[in-house]
């Protein structure tokens, strides 16, 4: 039997302006038990007790989609929104529960993960996820995938600049890329600024917050799609981490 999650309802309302329904609780606990499960043959998380489950995954997650505490204004109004390198789902499985009106895609590279997101999203019953087994760079490519999305999400993928060349070609025009950082400074958005724009983007919030339960600092960054990413972006396979931009 696996412990239960804690609610957390006043974090929520405080930190997020947002409060889980009872079915949304119920889906944050089926998640925690089925990646509990899924660890005992598959490298899902090393996040396993339920206070920090609650705080770096569930929380975290969401807390991506809140810059400054307030919910991104077109994930409010159906947005589709793709997650990349998602691993065991995360940011996107948190985000696909707290907002049923998005089509959320989860995209990773590794077939075993995105059979197990598969069995998540079953027997959750998500039906506004899918999923696809691919690299970012070669979906960046795809007229499926390229230029779609509202809203790109990425975190522990790799550093910002790879994050970015990953993201920022799948965006619509006006689209933004939500990139998961854990420490960050103000010389690493300096160095960022000349691979955005390359991309087409823009910074336009570097984020920084604490935790709720244990105090850590965290950041996410927000970069705005203001023109058209040149098409040889993303490169090949491989070239974003070995000559990031
Ligand atoms: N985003 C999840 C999280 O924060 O818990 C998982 C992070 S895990 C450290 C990185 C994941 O990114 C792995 O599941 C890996 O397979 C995937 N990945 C790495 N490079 C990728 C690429 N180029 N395209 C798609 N997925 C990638």
């Amino acid at each position: 039997m696996t412990n239960s999650l804690p609610e957390m309802a006043h974090i929520w309302q405080h930190t997020l302006n947002w409060l889980p329904q009872e079915e949304q609780q119920h889906k944050f606990q089926q998640l925690y038990e089925l990646i509990i499960e899924g660890n005992r043959q598959l490298n899902l998380t090393r996040i396993t007790e339920p206070q920090e489950f609650w705080e770096k995954h569930l929380w975290d997650s969401l807390r991506g989609i809140a810059p400054q505490g307030g919910l991104i204004p077109s994930v409010l109004e159906n947005a589709s929104v793709i997650d990349i390198g998602t691993g065991a789902g995360f940011p996107g499985v948190p985000v696909a529960i707290a907002l049923p009106n998005c089509e959320i895609t989860l995209v990773d590279s590794t077939r075993k993960k995105v059979n197990f997101i598969d069995e998540v999203l079953t027997k959750l019953t998500l039906s506004n996820s899918k999923t696809v087994v691919g690299r970012a760079e070669e979906i960046g490519h795809h007229p499926q995938y390229r230029k779609t999305y509202d809203v790109a999400l990425i975190r522990a993928v790799g550093n910002a600049a790879v994050c970015a060349e990953y993201t920022l070609p799948l965006l619509k025009q006006g689209g933004l890329a939500v990139i998961y950082r854990g420490n960050w400074t103000v010389e690493e958005t300096t160095a960022l600024q000349n691979a955005v724009s390359q991309l087409g983007g823009v910074i336009e919030l570097v984020d920084q917050f604490t935790t709720p339960l244990t105090n850590s600092m965290r950041h996410c960054l927000y970069l705005r799609k203001v023109a058209t990413t040149a098409a040889s972006f993303p490169r090949a396979v491989g070239i974003p981490t070995q000559k990031p931009l």
